[in-house]
């Protein structure tokens, strides 16, 4: 089946209009980054170059062909650098890059030499060289990756390997880069299009990850104090429901320690709010200190935290308090004497009522209160 060249750039025009218009009118809700407006600049040109590209299969070839390519080259440019951003800090040396990286393709593409060939072959290079630093950064990132931006790391590998099959092809002179001619469809996408059909799904990519990174920013927001950095409320209830299920299935005991601290109202009257602030930022930073990954801390209210700790019986649960008592004991942030009282709640394996475990930790805490503060109570 022969298929006009035209039909599939339509499609392509097509295709980065909708990624445009899906980045402009999603992210104008929220910060338009400078690396936002990069990518969409990046997809204007390439609407842009492919719609002169298109228009040049009717008139003027000679001239539009290579401007089609020039805007193309510049939206390819700020495309990738943009999705390099999504996993670098990019600084003016990467810009610097992608910048010579576009200026010698443009100057490439205006001064015709003598071997068409290896001046395809040597954009080609430029252009494998552009894709490569995002899709190396996506796939090969330390940090914590989803499996969407493993998948554009994918698509821009195979961008960079289709690319490069181009390039080579056109140094042994078997295809033309710049004009393709109409042709079977596996040929016309293996060596003419599937890079461009590539870095239009990768561009989707773009979008994709922006969503998936602010809805994960949504997420901390929404579970994190934003005083003490600790989870809040709602997110304990969470983390721990799910972690009293593990663990009643395998009759793991774990403890609550629920801390308030003693005579707040009087620092807040003496010292002023801030410095309550502090008081209270200043626990949460002990608290941190004092629990493992796979424990729980939380503020709880005002001045108030709990803190499950995972896998503990009373016993242990008791030492970690008594550590945590002491240690806010000693502390004296500007000049600010303070203590905690403390009540501890176990389940010694199998149940999954936090509720009632939570009230019973809070009447211990209470009763701690009443026996003059200061201490950490497992019963009463
Ligand atoms: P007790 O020893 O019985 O716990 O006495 P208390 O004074 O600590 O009593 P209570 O727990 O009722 O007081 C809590 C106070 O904490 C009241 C409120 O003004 C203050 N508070 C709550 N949230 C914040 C906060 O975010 N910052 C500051 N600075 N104060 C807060
Ligand atoms: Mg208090
Ligand atoms: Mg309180």
């Amino acid at each position: 089946m022969n298929v006009h060249i035209g039909v599939v750039i339509v499609v392509l025009i097509i295709g980065h209009i909708l990624t445009f218009l899906l980045l402009a009118s999603d992210i104008s809700q929220h910060a338009l980054t400078r690396f936002d407006r990069a990518f969409l600049w990046g997809k204007a040109s390439q609407i842009a170059g492919w719609s002169l590209i298109l228009c040049g299969e009717f008139l003027w070839p000679v001239v539009l062909f290579p401007a089609g390519n020039a805007l193309l080259f510049c939206g390819w440019g700020l495309e990738t650098l943009a999705m390099l951003s999504l996993r670098v800090r990019v600084a003016r040396p990467h810009a610097a890059f992608y910048c010579l990286l576009v200026g010698l393709s443009l100057l490439f593409l205006a001064v015709p030499g003598p071997d068409p060939g290896r001046r395809a072959f040597l954009l080609c290079v430029l252009q494998t060289t552009m894709f490569a630093p995002p899709g190396a950064a996506l796939l090969f990132s330390r940090f914590e990756t989803s499996a969407l931006q493993k998948t554009a790391g994918v698509i821009y590998a195979l961008c960079c390997v289709t690319t490069l099959y181009r390039g080579i092809a056109a140094l042994n002179g078997t295809i033309d880069v710049y004009r393709p001619a109409d042709s079977p469809l596996a040929a016309l996408l293996f060596g003419t299009l599937l890079p461009p059909l590539l870095l239009l799904l990768g561009g989707m990519g773009y979008v994709l990850i922006k969503k998936e990174q602010l809805s994960r920013t949504l997420r901390v927001f929404a579970e994190t104090d934003s005083l003490t950095g600790l989870s809040n409320r709602r997110a304990f209830f969470s983390l721990a429901g799910e972690y009293v299920l593990r663990a009643a299935a395998k009759k793991e005991p774990y403890s609550l320690l629920m801390i308030d601290i003693d005579n707040f109202k009087k620092i807040n009257d003496t010292h002023g709010h801030a410095a309550g602030d502090g008081i209270i930022a200043g626990l949460a930073a002990t608290l941190r200190k004092s629990v493992r990954e796979t424990d729980v801390a939380c503020r709880f209210g005002g001045e108030e935290f709990v803190v499950l700790l995972a896998g503990c019986d009373l016993p242990e649960a008791f030492r970690i308090a008594e550590r945590i008592r002491a240690t806010v004991e000693r502390s004296d942030p500007a000049s600010i004497r303070h203590t905690v009282s403390i009540g501890i709640a176990t389940e010694r394996g199998g149940g999954t009522d936090l509720d009632a475990l939570l009230r019973l930790a809070d009447d211990r805490m209470y009763r701690a209160k009443h026996l003059g503060r200061n201490r950490v109570l497992t019963e009463g």
